[in-house]
């Protein structure tokens, strides 16, 4: 059973761990459409609990042997908030980790429920899925267990980020011709500007899927960011599908673009031409184009 994986480096995260909070099969308690793991049947509770001993030894053996870690992020296959002693276990990483961040990544399915939001309360970031905005959409795409509520997953996220004042990321995975309607992107989009997340990560199927479904091209994953609200920090995490050149921008362009939606640096790299690129390099210095970090990302924008 392999508890820990990694290290992997990542420009952003530096030096990061896997904890996997169910290592022996998949227990989620949504069976999403595009799940990179095989398809199963949900639950609400885990069947298989590794104990937190195990994953406290299994921890510090991979800490002894890698001294400059910078991340550790909580996930599963499956659903990581399902895991029964995940304060207690965070109370324990807690004592240990130093100078480490910790991140989670929820499907924020049972995000309500008190001792969730405590558990969650202890990690440095959080970050939720939310896929959709509409009960429909959530049978559909998510396939979630019996009893889950899109109603009681926003309201959840809504008071938690009351209480947790660290960065929140919302990601939200859109599927070809299943969340990709005006109505569905309207509704998300309505809701965010409620929450405020930290930032918000739109990306596509990038790994073979559970079921049939098709991902976005990037130009479409971007005309989609175009439809939230400009203040919503929104980042295109998926970029495998680009199609298009990179474009000539001139000044105003550049500041009609940033005006419309905030690019980050990846954004640029695929939409700009080297010129372009140059240009924008000049507005920063001239400070008519400023960045701002979102939880890591840095945004040009124009304020
Ligand atoms: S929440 Fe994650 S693990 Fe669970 S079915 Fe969806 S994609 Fe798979």
């Amino acid at each position: 059973m392999n508890i820990i994986f990694g290290p992997v480096n990542s420009r952003r995260f530096g030096k990061s761990l896997g904890i996997d909070l169910s290592p022996s099969k998949k227990q989620c308690n949504f069976d999403c459409l595009y799940c990179e793991l095989a398809p199963a049947k949900t639950m609400d509770s885990y069947e298989d609990v590794v104990s937190i001993q195990e994953i406290m030894h299994a921890l510090n053996s991979t800490l002894g042997e890698h001294q400059d870690i910078d991340a550790l992020t909580v996930t599963a296959n499956g659903e990581p908030t399902l895991y029964p002693h995940l304060s207690e276990l965070m109370d324990e990483i807690n004592e240990v980790k130093g100078s480490i961040k910790t991140l989670i990544l929820s499907n924020a399915a049972n995000i309500h429920e008190p001792k969730i939001q405590e558990a969650l309360q202890k990690f440095d970031t959080v970050k939720l899925s939310l896929d959709c905005a509409t009960g429909r959409c959530l049978k559909r795409l998510d396939r979630a267990h019996t009893g889950i509520d899109v109603e009681e997953i926003k309201a959840g996220m809504l008071s938690f980020k009351e209480k947790f004042s660290k960065p929140l990321i919302i990601e939200i995975l859109i599927v070809k011709g299943v969340n990709d309607g005006d109505d569905e992107i309207k509704a998300l989009n309505e809701y965010l500007l409620t929450l405020k997340p930290t930032r918000i990560d739109i990306g596509t199927i990038d790994r073979p899927p559970a079921y049939y479904v098709e991902p976005l091209a990037y130009e479409d994953l971007r005309d989609i960011s175009l439809k939230f609200d400009s203040s919503l920090p929104v980042y295109i995490a998926s970029r495998k599908t680009v199609t298009g050149e990179p474009s000539s921008y001139s000044d105003d362009d550049i500041i009609e673009t940033i005006k419309k939606r905030p690019l980050t640096l990846d954004d640029v790299e695929v939409l700009f031409d080297d010129e372009s690129k140059e240009r924008l390099k000049r507005l920063v210095t001239e400070k008519v184009i400023e960045t701002e970090n979102c939880a890591g990302y840095d945004f040009f924008v124009h304020n």
